[in-house]
């Protein structure tokens, strides 16, 4: 019997997860670390090294599909209006949740002493990063999207916004010229856009082992308990705000506008939530997000290759409820009362930071330093929720790339580019195996 992938997946995770334990208890980290890692480090980087090709081919192709500029502006608002509209709520719900629950009440004076204590140089590097951000003018976001050199953006994987713009900008040089002349360019980048997307089926095949690799890794990399056990109401919180925006929130929307089950949509993009959650990053699991959301969900490609790439640069709601509920923990553990304008003011810098938080591991607690800032919070605090940094993070990126595809069917609904994934004509040997 053939195993769906999302089920290789899976075991492959549970069996990484046990085989780190395992190792970590009889004091073979060393082994995981030399032998077992460098294989999910591999698996990483070709999913990123296709990232980039895959989101300039695909955008040209999408736009140059669209064949008119109206629809690309219309597409292209819509996206950002719901794109902030499933920010906002994460943000509020995670400012809601913190406020109700108040897990800094749970955690002891000393205990916040001692992990102030612990992680204090974790986070002067962390503050270090985010001065980075901070040293800038207010418009300077805007003039980062402008590439000077179209080629330097394409060698960094932090470019991606660039990336998108110059793409952009081809698509629409593509609608504004004569078809005979666009024909060749236009041939040539949807035969690259199927070799791609080939490609991406290639690298799936070995995903059960590159998720292996990467939670064995994890598992021998994991800090002591017994800090953990002090955290445990504040990531309980967190992951509850991540469960609602899952099963409430997204599925929702998606029944709203499609009228089809939220469970089958799970269902099929199981595979990029899975790598998601096994790579910490939007980013390296977008080519799988992609690929689910166009052969398995129905979306079309003119729209998901512009929503997607967008979305996995700039919408995070995972990132963005998990700095709210973060930002509350750390006040109320440093006994700091935040009032109202505070915590609005935590609406509002909580979105942008997710908004400008790069799609790769940990970025979200890089901007969380600033959102600290805005709200008067000292930066130190950063040190209290370290520990448990590294699982939060690879829920929140879950739920970061699930907002992405569903705002990706809403608006591929709305525009009538959703099909019927039961009657569309993939790759009939893929559908059937996967
Ligand atoms: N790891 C997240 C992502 O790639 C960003 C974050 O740190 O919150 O989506």
């Amino acid at each position: 019997m053939k195993l769906a992938l999302h089920w290789k997946i899976l075991i492959g995770m549970i069996l990484g997860i046990i085989f780190g334990f395992t190792m970590n208890h009889l004091g073979f980290n060393f082994f995981v670390e030399d032998w077992v890692k460098p294989f999910g480090v591999i698996f990483i980087n070709s999913l990123k090294l296709i990232a980039v090709p895959l989101i300039v081919v695909s955008l040209i192709t999408g736009i140059a599909d669209l064949k008119d500029i109206s629809k690309i502006s219309k597409i292209g608002g819509k996206t950002l209006v719901f794109y902030l509209f499933t920010t906002a709520i994460a943000v509020s719900l995670g400012l809601i949740l913190a406020n109700l629950i108040q897990p800094g009440t749970f955690v002891s004076a000393e205990a916040g002493a001692q992990l102030l204590d612990t992680f204090k140089d974790d986070v002067s590097n962390k503050i270090l990063q985010a001065d980075a951000h901070k040293n800038t003018g207010p418009l300077q976001p805007l003039v980062d999207i402008v590439p000077d050199n179209f080629f330097r953006a394409l060698t960094d994987n932090g470019s991606m916004l660039q990336v998108i713009f110059f793409s952009v900008l081809i698509g629409i040089g593509i609608i504004l010229i004569k078809p005979e002349d666009s024909k060749p360019v236009v041939g040539f980048f949807k035969g690259m856009n199927e070799i791609i997307l080939k490609i991406i089926d290639l690298i799936m095949l070995t995903a059960p082992y590159g998720v292996f690799a990467l939670l064995a890794a994890l598992m021998v990399e994991i800090p002591d308990s017994s800090i953990l056990t002090g955290l445990l109401a504040y990531a309980l919180t967190v992951v509850l705000g991540l469960a609602i925006l899952i099963v409430l929130f997204y599925s929702s929307i998606y029944y709203l506008f499609t009228k089809r089950s939220p469970w089958k949509f799970y269902k099929r993009i199981l595979p990029a939530q899975l790598l998601a959650f096994s790579t910490s990053s939007s980013a390296a699991t977008l080519p799988v997000t992609m690929e689910r959301v166009i052969e398995h969900v129905g979306v079309d490609d003119e729209v998901a290759s512009f929503v997607l790439p967008l979305g996995a640069t700039i919408n995070m709601d995972g990132t963005a409820i998990y700095q709210a509920i973060a930002a509350i923990f750390i006040a109320q553990v440093m006994s700091i009362d935040l009032t109202l304008g505070q915590q609005l003011m935590i609406i509002l810098t909580a979105t942008l930071a997710s908004i400008g938080s790069a799609a790769v591991p940990s970025a979200g607690m890089v901007m969380l330093v600033i959102v600290l800032g805005q709200a008067g919070i000292p930066e130190a605090g950063l040190a209290l929720i370290f520990a448990v940094d590294r699982p939060l993070d690879m829920l929140r990126t879950v739920v970061n790339v699930t907002s992405d595809a569903t705002v990706a069917v809403v608006i591929a609904k709305t525009e009538g580019l959703l099909h019927d994934p039961e009657i569309k004509n993939w790759d009939d040997n893929y559908a059937q195996n996967n």
